[in-house]
């Protein structure tokens, strides 16, 4: 059997572990932090810094192929690994969905409707990117930003400089605010021969920048599904990806809006693992190991549930539900925002 790195060893990485171990492969996890989620199902756990070389290089000679469950990776450590082993999905998805910037100029020469931006560095550029956005709008870092961190909402161009500020520095871009009447994400699959494979869309409702509950099926029009699935597929296509990405949108009268594309399995994507046959985390195995991806058939409705901070006290209730199957991280502590675990409520599939 194959072994397959895994760059980061979260939650997403541990879900990617178990599915791998499912379809009898074996899973080696890359991970700078101590006793990472992760490590207590993959075969094998590497705890070194992206800095050390040698660590990356025995990480890559010990596997077969690399993939990777966070878009942050340091550019040096892919030279690295990449001159060893294939890392899917591929360079090109990295460096587009590392820095929002050129993330939302590829979105937009692909010709997709994304908020109103411009690129942020000083006080001055944001004066000038206020005009052009007008307000509300959105400051956020152009790299590592997650789970709504690294934003500041401008309601007013007084507000420029503060909101500036909590940037603390680093490069960013200001979006205009969009007004949706719905957040939607779809979860693709594009396999190493190109064949692509789309879930149904899901319904995403966020609270203070994080997401909460996806809702599967989404509210849309039989034509803003089909909008959806086609402009995910055409993103994959034009990044020739290799994987599972999550692309989320925005819902307006005016049309599709492309929020963010991340290059790796999901968070609103979770609801597949007790909605479909091949959930996102075993499709994106397939996908990475040349296997015929799952076709994205629904056979459930899902709300999916994240457990975040305290939401942990409902566990002895969800576990008493025959209609809700949890999800646990096995993260040591509990702390407000980090997200501790899922839980996804099923009833039988609608439509
Ligand atoms: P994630 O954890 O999804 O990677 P993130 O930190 O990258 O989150 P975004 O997806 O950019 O953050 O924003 C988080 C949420 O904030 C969005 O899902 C949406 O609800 C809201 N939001 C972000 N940008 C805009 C915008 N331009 N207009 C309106 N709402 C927005
Ligand atoms: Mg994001
Ligand atoms: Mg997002």
């Amino acid at each position: 059997g194959s072994t397959i790195g895994i760059l980061g060893g979260g939650q997403l990485g541990r879900m990617l572990s178990v599915a791998a171990s499912r379809l009898g492969y074996r899973t080696h996890i890359f991970e700078p932090g101590a006793n990472p989620p992760a490590g207590h199902v993959a075969d094998q756990v590497t705890t070194a810094a992206y800095e050390d070389r040698a660590a990356l290089e025995a990480f890559a000679a010990s596997v077969d192929i690399i993939t990777y469950e966070f878009e942050n990776i340091p550019t040096q450590a892919l030279d690295i690994l990449e001159a060893h082993r294939p890392i899917h999905p591929n360079r090109e998805a990295l460096r587009v969905s590392q820095d929002r910037l050129v993330e939302k100029r590829f979105l937009q020469d692909l010709g997709l409707a994304t908020a109103p931006f411009a690129a942020v560095d000083t006080l001055s550029d944001l004066e000038d990117a206020i005009a052009t956005t007008g307000t509300p709008a959105i400051l956020k870092t152009r790299r590592f930003g997650y789970d709504g961190k690294g934003q500041a909402r401008i309601k007013s161009a007084n507000k420029a400089e503060s909101a500036l500020a909590d940037m603390a520095g680093a490069p960013a871009i200001l979006e205009g605010f969009v007004e949706f009447s719905r957040e939607v994400s779809v979860i693709a699959a594009r396999g190493l021969h190109g064949d692509v494979a789309c879930f149904d869309p899901g319904e995403n409702v966020h609270h203070e920048g994080i997401l909460r509950t996806t809702t599967v099926p989404a509210h849309l029009t039989a034509s803003q599904r089909m909008g959806a699935v086609l402009l995910a597929a055409q993103i994959l296509s034009a990044l020739e990806y290799v994987g599972v990405m999550g692309v989320e949108l925005f819902v307006t009268d005016g049309g599709l809006i492309v929020n963010e594309i991340a290059p790796r399995v999901h968070n609103s994507g979770h609801w597949t693992q007790n909605g479909c046959a091949v959930d996102q985390f075993e499709q994106h195995i397939r996908a990475i190991t040349g296997l015929p991806l799952g076709d994205g058939q629904r056979h459930a409705d899902v709300v999916m549930e994240n457990l975040i901070g305290d939401d942990m006290d409902k566990v002895p209730t969800l576990l008493r539900s025959a209609e809700t199957a949890l999800h646990l991280y096995g993260k040591a502590e509990t702390k407000p925002g980090r997200k501790m675990g899922h839980a996804n409520h099923i009833r039988p599939k609608s439509s």
